[in-house]
């Protein structure tokens, strides 16, 4: 499925983020940024040890990244340039700011893309896998802050939602549907 809100293309896939040839792809890391499971584990296996040695950089520079932030790093062997880094909420009832958390996510994503001339960037489903945030409210999340910011910038050009499963996508494609194009 490909929508046009010109001058961006937004796509959803089913996937694996680390075959994606985009400018840059977004990693749902964790605060530590010392890599995990899921699609932590996977851009870290594909894009070699060179990703880990920038997070230490990173990190003995100011000792990680918070939850709702993003930090880039290159790709390594992966078919991007860079890898951005972004740290989503875990779900705790909707009790802990998680939605404002994700939202930020998704934004300061694209910010850092921007900053570093990214026009072509993709996102995973963050904090729906083990950090267990209802993959309904996480697609109109997603979306929403997509939206927002792609409506302030002509600088990307392109935004592909990688989806791992069948839930996460039908809800993305859903969710781009209510956009009314
Ligand atoms: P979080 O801790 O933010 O929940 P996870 O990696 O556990 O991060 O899950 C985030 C989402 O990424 C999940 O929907 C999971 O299915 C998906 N995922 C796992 N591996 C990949 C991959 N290789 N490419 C794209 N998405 C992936």
């Amino acid at each position: 499925m490909i929508i046009e809100v010109s001058p961006t293309n937004i796509q959803v896939v089913k996937g694996d983020i680390t075959k994606i040839k985009v400018d840059c792809i977004v990693n749902a890391a964790n605060t530590s940024l010392l890599g995990g499971g899921g699609v932590d584990g996977a851009i870290h296996r594909a894009g070699g040890s060179v990703i880990l040695e920038e997070c230490r950089k990173i990190i003995a520079k100011q000792g990680g990244c918070k939850v709702g932030e993003a930090v880039i790093t290159t790709a390594g062997n992966l078919p991007s340039n860079f890898v951005i880094h972004t740290v989503g909420p875990v779900w705790n009832k909707g009790n802990n700011n998680e939605r404002e958390k994700l939202s930020n996510c998704y934004m300061n994503s694209l910010q850092l893309a921007v900053a570093h001339n990214c026009n072509t960037i993709a996102f995973p489903s963050i904090s729906t896998g083990v950090y267990r945030f209802p993959k309904d409210e996480a697609a109109k999340i997603a979306v929403d802050a997509v939206y927002k910011f792609i409506s302030n910038t002509s600088l990307i050009n392109e935004v592909i939602f990688v989806c791992f499963d069948d839930e996460n996508y039908a809800f993305i494609k859903s969710q781009l549907a209510t956009k009314g194009i």
